[in-house]
């Protein structure tokens, strides 16, 4: 028995006006066009979809935000007759000797029958069938089969898949993502774009106080996001970093190295924002997670741009963080040994003191630094990532 269509489900969309509903709907549906080949219609609240591979549809489902769930369904004629046969056709494969099951029904308006009548029909219709099959009901805890009657078609199914949730990609704006390569800023990322965020993905390589593996290590774990940026583009922008990163350790004190490097990152970032529409900057900072993420040094940070700073992980815990990683598959490649930025002193400032912090910013030259390095690199590559 092969499935006829993919019936999907979305959930917060159905809330909002009908405007905002339609605009997200049909982004929702070019979204899921651009890797799936096959018919798609729409009813409130529900997409059908009838690819030409369900295997591979079935898969790309799991990576698009804005659904809810899915199920691969059989899809009949909405007459209580046609569709007890085809749930009988479903039993027969579906359940094996001494199973217990239930039939979960729901129904649209407009039929002459109820949704208990479905359940009570189709149910004693297995019984019947099957008697050598010793089944039972279990209204509990049976294995389900989900009969769902629409106006023109009703559907037959057995499994509900769980999707990403969120909102459509791409229906709300785009910001800069920070992505370091290690666990947290992936999952920052991944965040943001569940909220409908188009995400432009920067790295700064701070070579030679970095390694070639971290570089790669952040491509690798960008490939991983990439696989959930259906229907956006999701090109990475690799900054040079290392002139500013030895300017760093040699001008400024030890203490506020990684402030000013995350200074640096954020002006840079604002730079690239402006390029291409972004509206704002996510990074994976975690508040109190290591000795430079406290409140007075996340200001002095913060400072530096005029964007705002989104920042998801700021109140989760570790563990939440690294199932989270898990989750989404960025996990083992973020922990790939790639060693550690050597430009980091054995003691940060916990606590950043911001006129000290601008004074020396003034002081050192710092901004000419940042300036000729976005000069130099927007002359070089005019920016070849695409805009918002
Ligand atoms: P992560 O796990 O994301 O590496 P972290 O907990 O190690 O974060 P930091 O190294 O202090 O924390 O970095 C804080 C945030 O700054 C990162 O989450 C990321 O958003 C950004 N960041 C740090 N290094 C880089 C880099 N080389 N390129 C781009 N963004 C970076
Ligand atoms: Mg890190």
């Amino acid at each position: 028995m092969s499935w006829d269509v993919i019936l999907i489900r979305y959930g917060e969309i159905g809330l909002k006006s009908r405007r905002i509903r339609r605009i997200f709907e049909n982004k929702l549906i070019n979204n899921i066009k651009t890797v799936v080949d096959g018919k798609i219609k729409k009813e409130r609240g529900r997409i059908f979809l009838y690819p030409e591979n369900f295997e591979d549809a079935l898969e790309k489902l799991k990576k698009i935000f804005g659904i809810v769930s899915f199920s691969p369904c059989y899809e009949v004629e909405p007459d209580l007759d046609v569709i007890v046969n085809k749930v009988l056709e479903v039993a027969k494969e579906y359940l094996s000797e001494g199973d217990s099951f239930r039939i979960v029904a729901r129904r649209s308006n407009g039929h002459s029958f109820t949704s208990v009548d479905v359940a009570k029909k189709c149910g004693a219709a297995i019984l019947k069938e099957f008697k050598e099959k010793n089944l039972k009901v279990d209204l509990k805890k049976g294995k389900e089969i989900y009969v769902e009657v629409r106006k023109n078609k009703a559907y037959i199914f057995t499994e509900i898949i769980e999707g990403l949730k969120g909102l459509p990609l791409g229906t709300q704006g785009c910001v800069v993502g920070l992505l370091s390569g290690g666990i947290d800023s992936p999952v920052a990322i991944f965040l943001m774009m569940k909220r409908g965020c188009k995400v432009l993905p920067v790295f700064f390589d701070s070579r030679p106080y970095i390694s070639d593996a971290y570089v790669e290590r952040a491509k690798k774990v960008y490939e991983k996001l990439k696989e959930y940026s259906i229907g956006e583009e999701f090109e990475l922008i690799i900054f040079p970093y290392g002139r500013i990163t030895d300017f760093i350790v040699k001008n400024i004190p030890s203490r506020y190295t990684c402030v000013f490097c995350k200074r640096g990152m954020l002006k840079i970032a604002e730079e690239i924002a402006k390029r291409n529409n972004c509206l704002g900057i996510v990074t994976g900072e975690n508040l109190g997670q290591v000795a430079s993420q406290t409140l007075s040094n996340m200001l002095a940070i913060t400072d530096a741009t005029t964007l705002p700073v989104f920042r998801p992980l700021l109140t989760y815990d570790k563990d939440e963080i690294m199932a989270l990683a898990r989750k989404i598959s960025t996990y083992d490649v973020s922990t790939l040994d790639a060693g550690s930025c050597t430009a980091v002193p054995d003691r940060v400032a916990t606590k950043s003191f911001i006129d000290e912090v601008l004074k020396i910013e003034k002081e050192s030259g710092f901004n000419d630094i940042i300036k000729e390095e976005v000069k130099k690199f927007f002359k070089e590559s005019d920016s070849d990532a695409e805009g918002c």
